[in-house]
């Protein structure tokens, strides 16, 4: 069965990332300010009342569901939550992406909920360096988060890496070489100006995907590719590596916006259609307004994704274009 949600532009949208929390233990550069004020819990989606929404998006034709943050693995019952979600029949696959902090504690759970994919950030393998980035994070620790999640049986993992100027752009084939070394895949993403932050000018920052390939090309031929995981992400590979795919997420460079499958769930319910966009609906106080009325929440779904605009115009300035930090939008 095709997806019930259909766009005013013939797109179907049959993949949601939904954000299961706000909070985070890292403070990534990009992605937050240093000093951040979390949303009450009362505002935050439940975990009952995430998984009723799950429901309803996988019933009107959903496949993917990505469960994201601020850091999914801060919240409490997250495994209990894979696990259902991962049973909902008609979803063919539920996906995480995280930090990695917590991983090493997680991953056995995650893996026998039935969580497919793992998503994983790592902008630098200096460990000084990925504590400036992420000002609190402990490299040490998402290394073994990563061995522990291949231990645990996941095949396929994607380390995720923001390029920034002078910050961490000259580890670019370093992260390749560890990505081939450990056979995972990788994707390069450039910086959004999502959120207002002071610590770094995002224009001067800017690495194009273009750069970034410019610079594994200094050491590997690439060679582009076909394939999709159905998200943003183009692919590339490098003759004879089998087991590492080179992704680009170039959401400047290359606007991808004609094929865009998917909507976004922030922590406090509300949907968003774009990520360059306001535009959304507030579906928590739905659930909330008409208990056990979960006609309402698809009636409102598939009115919402009818208006899904057409797509973001991210400029290349120091402009905050969203006023959302990533960690509200779920990345
Ligand atoms: N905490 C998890 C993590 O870091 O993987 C999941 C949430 S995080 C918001 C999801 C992804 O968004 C990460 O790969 C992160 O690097 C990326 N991200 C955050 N802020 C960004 C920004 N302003 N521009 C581009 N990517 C960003
Ligand atoms: Fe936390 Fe992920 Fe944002 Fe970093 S990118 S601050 S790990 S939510």
């Amino acid at each position: 069965m095709g997806s019930l949600l259909q766009d005013g532009f013939g797109r179907q949208i049959d993949y949601v990332r939904m954000s299961v929390t706000d909070r985070c233990d890292f403070r990534c550069v990009y992605c937050m300010a240093e000093d951040m004020t979390f949303l009450p819990r009362q505002q935050v989606l439940g975990l009952e009342e995430l998984y009723l929404l799950a429901e309803q998006f996988v019933g009107l034709g959903v496949k993917k569901i990505r469960l994201t943050g601020g850091e999914p693995l801060v919240r409490n019952g997250i495994v209990g939550l894979c696990e259902r979600i991962a049973s909902l029949p008609g979803l063919r696959e539920l996906v995480l992406t995280t930090n990695g902090s917590q991983l090493k504690h997680y991953a056995d759970g995650l893996f026998g909920a039935g969580v497919k994919r793992l998503n994983i950030s790592l902008d630098s393998l200096d460990a000084e360096r990925f504590r400036s980035i992420t000002r609190t994070g402990d490299l040490a620790q998402v290394l073994a988060g990563i061995s522990a999640a291949q231990d645990a049986g996941f095949a396929h993992i994607k380390l995720n890496v923001v390029v920034m100027k002078g910050r961490n752009d000259d580890e670019v084939p370093a992260l390749v070489d560890f990505a081939i070394a450990n056979r995972l895949d990788i994707s390069f993403i450039e910086e959004m100006p999502l959120g207002s932050i002071s610590e770094h000018s995002r224009a001067e920052a800017f690495c194009s995907s273009a750069e970034v390939r410019g610079l594994i090309e200094q050491r590997h031929s690439l060679v582009e590719s076909a394939e999709s995981t159905q998200g943003p992400s183009r692919y590339w590979r490098i003759p004879g590596v089998d087991n590492t795919r080179i992704g680009f997420i170039s959401p400047h460079s290359h606007n991808f916006c004609s094929s865009c499958n998917r909507v976004r769930l922030t922590a406090e319910g509300r949907l968003l259609l774009c990520l360059g966009n306001e535009q959304g609906l507030d579906l928590k106080a739905i659930l909330r307004r008409y208990p056990g009325e979960p006609a309402r929440i698809r009636d409102a779904l598939l009115g919402a994704i009818a208006r899904k605009p057409w797509g973001h115009d991210f400029r290349r300035n120091d402009e905050v274009q969203v006023l959302r930090f990533m960690n509200m939008t779920g990345g």
